[in-house]
């Protein structure tokens, strides 16, 4: 992986001398209104390339991951006459950098951008790893490259802003990193409470910085997913069927709640077909069920979550779903074909852990 990763709450003087280094180009700075309201003022004070820089504002939200935003972006940074050697500073949650990464990405065929994320998924996943995208036609980050930033600013000083349950959605994928990493790193996770009132925006930024490594670790031996990528996965199968169901249902839920309730099924998964602990699954789901509450689901659900698991891009045969699982802490298992049986067997699981039976 190319990409710098620096890690600090002082990110002004971070930028300015990342700037200075890429020998003071053109900066534009991308951000979308709800992050120009609660981070750009603090920016610009801390910052003399923000200060000076040309700043492209689009509206926030999934809902602007779109081709149309894209284009007012490209058009922007043709007014303001960028080139291949400016610099894009993507300065927002995931729908930022994915947006910004992508208009860097092509615009006069690649400049050079950074991200500066200002939510913790966003830092701990989306701003990291090379891809950028927006959704079309309705279906989420269908158009994209796999295109590194110069950079990723990584700071923990921006979230105390951020609604509650935004907090939680990017705390999952860290619980996910994890279990990926080892039982060391997972315990510290569990203790952390990442809930307001009692959350330390400082004493997370250790644990961000471990998890954000161990993503960037596994991205550099593979950055476009043909293999070892794949363990990011893991609770993503479920994942994505929870949230086909809420898309179907008219009641979206959030992405990073939808990864926590499907770690708990995969982890029954991994439980039913590699022994993973049963007492480790049993306080998981526990603490899920505390934090995250339950994804109501009943049997007569089985067949829509399995056919969204059939149509699941990662599966290479249509016939078959397939999941990352976890042997043990810290040892994943990418590609394992399991049967629908098992898949209901440990819904009926799942239900039963978290009270809905
Ligand atoms: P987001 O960018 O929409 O941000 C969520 C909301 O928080 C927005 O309204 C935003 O304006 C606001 N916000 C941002 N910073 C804030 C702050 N400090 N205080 C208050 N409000 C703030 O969404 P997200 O949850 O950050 O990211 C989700 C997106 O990331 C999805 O589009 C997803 O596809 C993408 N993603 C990409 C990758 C990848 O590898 N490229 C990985 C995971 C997720």
């Amino acid at each position: 992986m190319d990409q710098k990763l620096i890690f600090t709450n002082i990110v002004g003087q971070a930028i300015d001398d990342l700037v200075e280094s890429l020998g003071n180009p053109q900066v534009i700075v991308l951000t979308d209104v709800n992050t120009a309201q609660f981070v750009l003022p603090v920016l610009t004070a801390d910052s003399k390339a923000v200060q000076g820089a040309h700043l492209i504002k689009v509206r926030s939200g999934e809902h602007y991951k779109t081709i149309e935003e894209l284009s007012s972006i490209w058009n922007e940074l043709q007014n303001v006459n960028a080139t291949r050697q400016s610099v894009l500073i993507n300065v927002g949650g995931g729908v930022i950098s994915d947006m910004g990464g992508f208009a860097a990405s092509t615009f006069k065929r690649g400049m050079r951008f950074i991200n500066v994320p200002t939510t913790l998924l966003s830092a701990v996943d989306a701003s990291v790893g090379g891809k950028t995208g927006i959704n079309f036609n309705g279906f989420k980050n269908q158009i994209g490259t796999f295109s590194e930033p110069e950079a990723a600013i990584i700071s923990t000083v921006y979230f105390n802003t951020l609604p509650a349950q935004e907090l939680l959605s990017g705390y999952a994928e860290m619980i996910k990193h994890g279990l990926l990493e080892g039982k060391d790193m997972f315990d510290k996770l569990m203790k952390y409470s990442v809930q307001y009132p009692m959350f330390d925006s400082e004493a997370l930024m250790p644990l961000l910085q471990q998890s954000v490594e161990l993503k960037a670790k596994v991205v550099s031996e593979d950055l476009t997913e043909k293999g070892k990528r794949k363990v990011l996965n893991l609770g993503h199968t479920i994942a994505h069927a929870f949230e086909s169901l809420g898309y179907n249902r008219k009641s979206p839920i959030p992405h990073g709640y939808a990864v926590a309730w499907g770690l708990v099924v995969e982890m029954i998964l991994s439980n039913m077909i590699y022994g993973f602990s049963s007492e480790e699954l049993h306080t998981f789901a526990a603490y899920v069920l505390k934090n995250y509450g339950a994804y109501d689901i009943t049997c007569d659900d089985y067949p829509a979550l399995l056919e969204a698991m059939r149509q699941d891009k990662k599966n290479t045969n249509p016939d078959e779903i397939t999941f990352t699982l976890l042997k043990d802490f810290g040892q994943p298992e990418i590609d394992v074909v399991v049967k629908p049986e098992q898949i209901t067997a440990a819904l009926d699981i799942y239900r039963d852990l978290m009270h809905l039976a």
